[in-house]
């Protein structure tokens, strides 16, 4: 009998079984594709020599996770680039709010709100090595620095259009906060969507958004070869769909969607908890267009060809519009675009003179609306002849997505919905990683702290495991 059986190999999974391996146990990994990564992988998705990111790019979670810093992945093969300008959000007229490495230049940007965000979000980001371990982890806890935690839980309580009008004046600052609080896939002016544009702004000066060098593949594959060196084993190809195909051990730790789990565990669970996890709402979908180009984007705005990531949509008040859409189940005119040119900064990831561009938007769960055209105008808006350069394009809807990874139901990338308590304490109220069944655990981003290449769902996963069935 081996200690732990880890089902599903992406970001989560093997940072659970790193975890596992590191203490001592011996544990395997069964991931259902051919290859490791879930949301993790890189392809050429479109022409020959294009490298494209098939579902995350950017990696700001990867670059600020205290489990990722305590790894030695370097030596695996991972770097982490870096762009000049984390995150740029046009406006109309050539503008453009910029978000660069540095506070102080991003606060002179910001004319009006410089001290503004030199207060506010710069003191978030310069706590960051002390918040990150508190807010990357399940509620309830102790806090270890309990009035860093307070100040900022008052403030992500809020709702993001409140937080954007109250704490910044200029169109600027506001269209960045908006559009870093959008990230979580929720109406903006829901509470706590503050605390989803707090943490992403606060990793932006911390610890950047950057890409990986080659492709995300390489987080995985880093992930993989050190699991490797520290005993693990791997097995791909194989889809678990009953506990009956794992082989036998003390634990089985599920980095997959709660209603996969509900129906894989089976009898194994009492039915009160099946039930519980029927009920986890699932989140929005992606509807996501991966671009082969002939050269970079013609961005109107001149330092917005700098940026790793290009937030379009408008001004604050056009993303929350979108986004309520989305949330009310419709198909905005004028999507909110998350745009990355991992090329910018990684020649690898094109022919010479070429680029790759990344671009996804929220759509209803389910959704199989083509928002090609919608997704096309919005980056035209703000970088016309982009369509001229376009030499090829690879489009994912949401059944693709579902098809890609079984976990993705309905085309939700999150893990699940980050609305009311389910943000906080998820996959149900009282029960971050372990069940009832003392051998069955999640280790999924559908638990805390939710969506994101930082494999603390899985790390924290496989700390309940060693402290209940493996004790
Ligand atoms: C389009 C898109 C864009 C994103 N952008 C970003 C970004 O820029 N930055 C960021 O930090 N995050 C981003 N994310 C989110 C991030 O990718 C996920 O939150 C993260 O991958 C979750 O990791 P996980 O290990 O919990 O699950 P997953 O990555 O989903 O891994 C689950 C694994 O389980 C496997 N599996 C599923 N069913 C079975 C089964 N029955 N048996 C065995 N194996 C199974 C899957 O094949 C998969 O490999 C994005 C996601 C998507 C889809």
């Amino acid at each position: 009998m081996i200690d732990a059986v880890v089902v599903g190999g992406g970001p989560n999974g093997l940072a659970a079984a790193i975890t596992l391996a590191r203490a001592g146990r011996s544990v395997t990994v069964i991931e259902a594709a051919d290859t490791l990564g879930g949301g993790a992988r890189s392809k050429e998705l479109t022409l020959a020599g294009f490298v494209h990111d098939v579902c995350s790019a950017i990696h700001p979670l990867a670059a600020g996770s205290p489990f990722f810093a305590s790894l030695p992945l370097e030596r695996f093969g991972l770097h982490l680039l870096q762009p000049e300008v984390a995150i740029a959000h046009p406006l109309d007229g050539r503008r453009s709010g910029l978000v660069w490495r540095d506070v102080e230049r991003t606060a002179a940007g910001f004319g009006v709100d410089a001290d503004a965000w030199r207060t506010r979000i710069g003191t978030v980001a310069g706590q960051w090595g002390d918040l990150a371990p508190m807010l990357l982890r399940p509620l309830p806890q102790v806090p270890r620095h309990p009035v860093e935690l307070v100040r900022f839980g008052l403030a992500a309580l809020a709702p993001a259009t409140w937080l954007a009008k109250h704490w910044f004046e200029g169109a600027e600052a506001r269209a960045v906060f908006a559009g870093c609080a959008a990230h979580g896939m929720l109406p903006l002016t829901a509470p706590l969507t503050s605390s989803i544009g707090l943490v992403l702004l606060a990793t932006a000066h911390a610890a950047g958004w950057p890409v990986a060098a080659g492709g995300s593949q390489r987080i995985i594959d880093a992930l993989a070869a050190y699991l490797v060196e520290l005993g693990g084993t791997i097995e791909t190809g194989t889809p678990v769909t009953s506990l009956a195909q794992l082989p036998a051990s003390k634990a089985v730790l599920f980095d997959l969607a709660p209603s996969q789990v509900e129906r894989i565990a089976g009898d194994e669970l009492p039915q009160r908890f099946r039930a519980a996890l029927r009920r986890f709402r699932q989140g929005p979908a992606a509807f996501k267009i991966d671009y082969a180009l002939d050269g970079p984007v013609p961005w109107s705005n001149a330092e917005t060809r700098l940026a790793g990531t290009v937030h379009v949509a408008g001004d604050a008040t056009e993303v929350a519009l979108a986004e309520a859409d989305v949330a009310n189940g419709r198909h905005p005119l004028r999507p909110f675009v998350l745009v990355a040119q991992q090329s910018v900064v990684d020649p690898s990831r094109a022919p010479e003179g070429k680029h790759t561009l990344w671009a996804y938007c929220h759509v209803p769960n389910g959704s199989t609306v083509d928002m090609t055209s919608a997704i096309e105008a919005q980056i035209e808006r703000f970088a016309p002849g982009f369509r001229d350069v376009v030499l090829a394009r690879h489009v994912a809807n949401p059944a693709w997505f579902e098809r890609y990874n079984a976990s993705y139901i309905g085309g939700d990338i999150a893990g699940g919905s980050n609305d009311g308590l389910q943000m906080l304490m998820r996959p149900v109220v009282a029960s971050a990683y372990r069940t009832p069944n003392k051998r069955l655990l999640l280790c999924s981003a559908s638990t805390p702290p939710g969506a994101g290449v930082h494999g603390m769902c899985g790390h924290l996963a496989a700390n309940a495991a060693l402290t209940g069935p493996l004790r």
